[in-house]
């Protein structure tokens, strides 16, 4: 880690619980590993005090802020300027210093496009199923839609809620957890956007019943802790691929770290990194 002077540009999280959060310690490697003098440190803030937060981030010259639950949304209304997609999909998750404040971008999307990419998975006139209808899932459904995905299939435990987020949007077909036996028999590729199976709860899954697996030719875990969730397994039993989401974690932090730095991350410091944090 750089030792902190006049100088150092200091990055950071927002966040209330920030505990457990990972991000310190990937953007602070960035920042080593590309001689940057910069760190990052989290903030816990709490809902009321989040504008506050974010004008003093900005009063003390804070370079760059990630944000996180439960401040997503909210967050967009203190911005100075919102990136175009980060306004469509109505989160934010990065926000750059810019003149007067700070521009609001969404780097949960460009991660996960990122990820697909990195996996081969084609989503043009695919038929996709995504489970989970939360912060997450807005990014995902958003990539999957400019991808050019054919159908959309939300499964969630709140339908009521996933119908007042994505319920008017075309393509897409909303329904409970128990709704998949509706769903025409085929293969597809999944994104898990649930917190279930999160660690310590990892052998959690969102859906037990075996049979939905068979409808699974490749799918993405947004989960990466543990790096092979109860749904990761279920998916491999039945023959499909299936992978966790530290590609994506690894690739917003890069996009990120991009916004605030104003400069290109090389796609081998990323690929460096992603293997470091994976192994
Ligand atoms: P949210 O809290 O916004 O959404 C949580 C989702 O999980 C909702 O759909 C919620 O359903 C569902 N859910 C929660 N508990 C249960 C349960 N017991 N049974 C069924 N469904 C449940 O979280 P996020 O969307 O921000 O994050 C979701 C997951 O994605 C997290 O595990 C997070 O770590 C991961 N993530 C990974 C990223 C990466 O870079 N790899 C980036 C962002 C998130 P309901 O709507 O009914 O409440």
């Amino acid at each position: 880690m750089n030792i902190v002077n006049g100088k150092t540009k200091v990055l950071g999280l927002i966040g209330d619980p920030i505990e457990h959060t990972g991000s310190p310690a990937i953007h602070n490697l960035l920042a080593s590993k590309l001689g940057d003098d910069a760190i990052y440190v989290p903030f816990r803030v709490r809902s009321k005090r989040l504008e506050e937060a974010v004008e003093g981030a900005y009063a003390l010259g804070i370079e760059g802020l990630n944000v996180t639950v439960p401040h997503k949304v909210e967050v967009m209304q203190y911005v100075t300027e919102l990136d175009d997609a980060a306004l469509e999909i109505g989160a934010v998750n990065t926000l750059a210093r810019i003149r007067g404040g700070y521009k609001g971008y969404n780097t949960d999307f460009s991660g996960f496009m990122r990820e697909l990419d990195s996996l081969d998975i084609q989503v043009n006139g695919r038929d996709v199923i995504v489970l989970g209808a939360g912060g997450a899932a807005k990014a995902v459904i958003y990539t999957l839609n400019r991808l050019g995905a054919r159908q959309i299939y939300i499964l969630n435990r709140s339908i009521e809620k996933a119908e007042e987020i994505f319920g008017d949007q075309p393509g897409i077909k909303i329904m409970g957890f128990d709704g998949w036996k509706s769903i025409p028999s085929d293969k597809y590729i999944c994104i898990q956007c649930t917190s279930v199976g999160l660690s310590p709860e990892d052998e959690a899954c969102v859906i037990e019943d075996e049979g939905f697996y068979d409808l699974i030719e490749s799918a993405v875990d947004l989960i990466y802790k543990p790096k092979e969730t109860a749904f990761m397994k279920k998916v491999a039993a039945h023959g499909g691929k299936a992978y966790n989401g530290l590609r994506m974690l690894v690739f917003q932090a890069a996009s990120s770290y991009e916004f605030f730095m104003k400069k290109e991350v090389p796609e081998e410091i990323v690929e460096e990194l992603y293997h470091e944090l994976d192994s």
